[in-house]
């Protein structure tokens, strides 16, 4: 999706293992990514008694070299008294738990955020396994495909450090006091079940988080824990919240660069998705799979991990046609599911 109409003030993002100063007290670093999604910001804010992390990066070697550059060098002037994950992805919660215990710093997260996080470094082996690979043949991945998908399991806990047992409540609409500014909790879901975004409107600041990126279109995912789940309403909802949070902002994102143009933004996605939408409804207008829907929507050159987001991603619209009584889904005697529009 092209991003026309914003405006990015900001081009030259932070080289790895630097933190650059946006507003004071407000900083900006940014880690590496081993996936064609190559890199997360990371939001600093610094206080007398130290910092505050806003989300921290997936757990590799190379995301704790950088993060150890950073301590090191450009926040060497205080500790991390705080950490923040806005949802339970792990390249957003990834470090969180090492620097919890590294510095016994404080650790926030919004409950469904913390208690999904807790639970998914549980599933793995066998069990993990047999729900991923029912899935995806559920949804028309040809059988060879469905084991190179799956993997060995307990990738979730492979890249995340230990997610604390206990943690501080992001609860919506609270207001903490940060780097001199107050900042407004807001939660949303569509991305992930209740992830933070933080508003400052006195600074006209917001830390979106993955809720609203400037060049990609945040992943909306059904999952297998939730199969009948509409996160696409959700993720609609959040949109006309945000909305109103207007266009004075400077939009801070967790992929891309910071922009301007909070509306222009919103209504480039709910755009996209209202076209998805109707291409999903062609699509059916015989028996689609899945799969089938997927080749439809995207690019043919999706790597593996791609394909398991596009395959979340298609049901995601499917599922929410369903409620809407546009399309109607069918199994057949092996368990595969079909979608026809009504
Ligand atoms: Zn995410």
């Amino acid at each position: 999706m092209p991003a026309v109409d914003l405006d990015f003030p900001f081009a030259d993002p932070p080289a790895p293992g630097r933190a650059i100063e946006i507003r004071p007290g407000l900083r900006w670093a940014r880690f590496a990514l081993p996936f064609r999604l190559d890199h997360v910001n990371v939001w600093l804010l610094e206080d007398a008694d130290g910092w505050t992390v806003i989300d921290s990066g997936i757990y590799d070697e190379r995301t704790r070299a950088q993060w150890e550059e950073l301590i090191a060098g450009d926040l060497a002037k205080h500790p991390i008294r705080r950490v923040v994950a806005t949802h339970f992805h792990p390249d957003h919660v990834g470090c969180a738990g090492w620097l919890v215990e590294r510095f016994r710093a404080a650790f926030y997260m919004p409950r469904s955020e913390w208690l999904f996080a807790r639970m998914l470094t549980l599933e793995q082996g066998e069990e993990a396994i047999a729900t991923w690979s029912d899935w995806y043949r559920r949804h028309g991945v040809a059988a060879d495909v469905v084991g190179k998908m799956v993997g060995r399991g307990g990738y979730y806990s492979r890249s995340v450090s230990k997610i604390p047992t206990r943690y501080r409540r992001l609860i919506n609409g609270d207001t903490h006091e940060l780097s001199g500014r107050a900042w407004r909790v807001a939660t949303f879901g569509g991305h992930a079940p209740e992830q933070a975004t933080f508003d400052c409107a006195a600074d006209g600041l917001f830390i979106s988080a993955d809720q609203l990126l400037p060049q990609i279109s945040p992943n909306v995912s059904v999952t297998p824990a939730e199969p009948d789940g509409d996160p696409l309403a959700e993720f609609l909802a959040s949109l006309d919240a945000m909305e109103q949070i207007g266009d004075d902002r400077l939009v801070l994102p967790m992929h891309g660069l910071p922009f301007r143009g909070l509306t222009t933004r919103v209504g480039q996605l709910r755009e996209h998705h209202v076209s998805r939408l109707a291409r999903v409804l062609e699509l059916a207008s015989k028996p689609a799979t899945i799969v089938e829907l997927c080749a439809g929507l995207f690019r043919a050159d999706l790597d593996l991990q791609q394909m398991s987001f596009a395959i979340g991603e298609a049901l995601a619209h499917a599922n929410h046609l369903v409620r809407q009584g546009k399309l109607r889904r069918v199994t057949d005697d092996d368990g595969v599911d079909r979608y026809i529009k009504n």
